[in-house]
């Protein structure tokens, strides 16, 4: 049972995960000015993913971190998706519009690039503690605002905080200390969707040229879907989603240790115009690595905020990637939050509460198109063959203006900090 002394240190806030979104609103807090301590339980900062793909809705933020001119500077613009049935290319939609409609285009970026640049906006190793592996909180019962929380590792260890943030991710342990503490039976909120991802990040492909630079595609092949989204100097990232079939362990990737060959036993003699002779095994060969992982979705949204537990990210709503929206989620969240840590801690009672309020509503309606356009992309949106119908119909007859004026409600939507 681990024990407080005297000398057991204390913040305003505990944030538990340095991934994307602990990252952030670790730059936010101390852009604010607020005592905050980011607890990683890995030994060395390890992103998931390959790439990410960084929406208008959150670069808005990232700028008043002053992390946009960097980020830009090293990610590639998204100029448009060619989209393709096996080999037939159906058209391609315009996303260099997005520039003109919200300020910023789609940003593509090598992930550990990304993760350093937050690692760094945040602090760095002053405020980050690595190894730091969070069992527990202590002091949940007392939530009229006095006392502390008192956040334990699973060595022993212990910090305290005025407010603790789990940003601890799909397998949330924040969550599922507060589904205990308010007695749920079922800790866990996420489902396995029976579907794999691979991910990759490939080398410059010397055989494209500058006109090919900002071009990403969507892959529609008979029994499964690629996107490669352009990175810089015409390197690629590429992620893929296939039914997972004889899997033994759902909550464990199928393919973990997946190597090159991995992706091309599934991938490699498929089609794609970027390949140099026309197949998906060039561009995997390329690689400078490469990753697979299972894809969860939210089966039942906990609440963001208990007391003074908040949630952020993966941790309240891990959603499919269809629509690259997960992170950009995580960095919306961190952006709100931090402002309603700042109101709570200068004495709003209810200012964690709205967070929570604004937050899930948000997240729920990104979640549930994620899981929607997911449908549309891979055909299932309806039966009988209606489903292919529908894709076929939206992505050779949706012009990019109509796909523009439709995303306004996502890429539109750009929260800032508003505390000085
Ligand atoms: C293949 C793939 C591609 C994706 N592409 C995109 C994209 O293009 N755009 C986009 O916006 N999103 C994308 N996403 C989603 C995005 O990666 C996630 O939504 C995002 O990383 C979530 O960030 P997070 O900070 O909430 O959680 P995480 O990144 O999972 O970070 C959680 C952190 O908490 C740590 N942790 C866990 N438990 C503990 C504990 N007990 N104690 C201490 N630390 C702990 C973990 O080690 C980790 O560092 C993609 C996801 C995948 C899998």
């Amino acid at each position: 049972m681990p024990s407080s002394t005297p000398s057991t240190p204390k913040v305003s806030v505990v944030i538990v995960g340095a991934g994307i979104g602990g990252l952030t609103l670790a730059a936010f807090l101390r852009r604010l000015g607020i005592s905050f301590v980011v607890l990683e339980r890995t030994a060395v900062l390890t992103p998931q993913g390959a790439g990410i793909s960084l929406a208008p809705n959150c670069l808005a933020a990232l700028a008043q971190l002053g992390l946009y001119e960097k980020i830009a500077r090293n990610a590639q613009e998204l100029l448009g998706i060619r989209v393709y049935r096996e080999k037939e290319c159906w058209g391609t939609i315009d996303f260099g519009l997005a520039k003109r409609w919200f300020g910023y285009n789609v940003l593509s970026i090598e992930r550990h690039e990304f993760h350093g640049y937050l690692y760094e906006a945040a602090g760095g190793e002053g405020v980050v503690r690595l190894g730091w592996n969070v069992a527990d909180i202590l002091g949940l019962e007392r939530d009229n605002g006095d006392g502390v929380l008192r956040v334990v590792s699973d060595d022993g260890r212990e910090i305290h905080a005025d407010v603790v943030v789990g940003a601890d991710g799909i397998r949330s342990v924040t969550r599922r200390i507060l589904s205990r503490s308010i007695g749920l039976k079922s800790e866990n909120t996420i489902r396995f969707t029976g579907r794999v991802h691979m991910s990759g990040y490939t080398q410059p492909l010397p055989h494209l040229s500058t006109n090919d630079l900002g071009y990403g595609h969507w892959m529609l092949y008979n029994d499964s879907i690629l996107t490669t989204w352009p990175c810089k100097e015409n390197r690629q990232w590429f992620i893929g989603v296939k039914r997972a079939d004889n899997l033994v362990n759902p909550d464990r990737s199928v393919w973990k240790g997946a190597t090159p060959d991995t992706v091309n036993g599934v991938y490699g003699e498929k089609f794609h115009p970027f390949g140099k002779d026309g197949t998906v095994k060039a561009i995997v060969d390329r690689s400078e690595r490469v990753i697979a992982s299972n894809v969860f979705e939210e089966a039942d949204f906990p609440h963001m905020v208990q007391g003074r537990v908040a949630l952020l990210g993966d941790a309240a709503h891990s959603m499919t990637s269809f629509f690259g929206q997960g992170a950009c989620q995580a960095i919306e969240d961190a952006t709100v939050l931090a402002d309603s840590i700042s109101l709570f801690l200068d004495g709003d009672k209810n200012a964690l509460e709205a967070y929570s309020r604004v937050r899930e509503k948000r997240a729920q309606e990104v979640a549930n198109f994620s899981a929607n356009y997911a449908l549309l992309h891979t055909a299932r949106l309806a039966p009988l063959g209606l489903g292919k119908l529908m894709r076929a119909l939206v992505y050779r007859l949706v012009p990019s203006s109509a796909w523009m004026w439709y995303l306004e409600w996502l890429y539109g939507h750009q929260p800032v900090s508003k505390r000085r």
